[in-house]
């Protein structure tokens, strides 16, 4: 099963300069500011003291994946949680930031749904696949630790004949698995046995922009599409 080494598969030469990425990255600013920010002052007046999303969105940090545009939500509809490889800590290992956004999200906001969200060409996955990449990398191998039941499952059971196979089936374990993490935090288990909140397990393609959903009643993935009841990835309701 080769696999390329992530460390090494970072960056060609950047094509701008420091100084001229940033000033992209201002100007960018300044034309929301002036532009955009005018044309939705409504919007924001409302959003100033109050927010009430519509889901929790937990994905990678990946710059590819803009959780806002590919669901096409304004600001005030996600409450988004990014880190290297959408991974969601069990709960009691780590009171990290994961961690504190779903409690309060649950909690506090009140959401209904929470997404997990994996990607295509994820080098977090592929680092998952080849953990010797990351001796230079000690905070991301720990981290990633909580992936590393999706190398296992993969490495036991599938006969994946290529990188691009193996990818694609450890983003799908590794999601089912943070899901299963999800599940141990207590103010998730307990909306989910009341009923009250809805767990998703998403994979989004970056080439194609298809997104394929967990489903538990059938246990695989299937296509997000138009005219069908959306796969779920929610336990029956206990209360
Ligand atoms: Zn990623």
């Amino acid at each position: 099963m080769p696999v390329k080494d992530p460390s090494k598969v970072v960056p060609e030469a950047p094509a701008e300069s420091a100084d001229a990425a940033l000033k992209h990255i201002v100007d960018g600013f300044l034309r929301f500011h002036h532009d955009v920010f005018p044309e939705q002052q409504e919007l924001f007046k409302k959003l100033a003291t109050a927010q009430k999303p519509r889901a929790m969105f937990i994905t990678c940090a990946d710059s590819r994946i803009v959780p806002e545009l590919i669901t096409q939500s304004s600001p005030g509809d996600l409450f988004v949680t990014r880190n290297v490889g959408n991974v969601v800590p069990p709960y009691g290992q780590m009171n990290g930031g994961v961690s504190t956004a779903i409690e309060y999200a649950v909690l506090a906001l009140g959401v209904h749904h929470i997404i997990v969200c994996g990607h295509s060409d994820c080098g977090a996955m592929r680092a998952v696949l080849n953990p010797s990449s990351l001796e230079k990398m000690p905070t991301v191998k720990a981290w990633l630790r909580h992936a590393e039941v999706a190398r296992t499952v993969v490495e036991d059971n599938c006969s994946c004949g290529s990188e691009h196979e193996t990818m694609k089936v450890v983003t799908k374990e590794n999601v089912i698995a943070q899901l299963h993490h999800l599940r141990t935090h207590p103010s998730v288990a307990s909306r989910l046995a009341a009923g009250q909140l809805y767990i998703h397990g998403w994979i989004y393609d970056i080439e194609t922009s298809q997104i394929e959903a967990y489903d538990a009643a059938s246990d695989s993935f299937l296509p997000l599409t138009a005219g069908e009841p959306i796969p779920c990835a929610t336990p029956r309701g206990r209360y």
